[in-house]
């Protein structure tokens, strides 16, 4: 019906998970940019220490969106 932002229904500001993965609403109210950029910086450098070929895609996704958030933040 929509193709809005999903909306984010978490209201734990440091759930790591809503920070690394599942919050993908660029203006939560509740997982701020700052914390989500360390979340997944956090992920990213975790998936590259793990040198797993298997991790390539993943690494791609989150190197991404990482240089997307810092983007957003001007
Ligand atoms: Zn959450
Ligand atoms: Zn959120």
């Amino acid at each position: 019906m929509t193709n809005d932002v999903k909306k984010c229904l978490c209201d734990e500001p440091l759930c790591a998970k809503c920070l690394g993965v599942n919050c993908e609403d660029d203006n939560c109210k509740v997982h701020s940019f700052g914390d989500k950029l360390r979340a997944k910086r956090r992920i990213l450098s975790n998936l590259e220490a793990s040198g797993k070929e298997a991790k390539k895609t993943e690494i791609a996704k989150y190197r991404l969106e990482v240089e997307r958030i810092g983007g957003l933040r001007k």
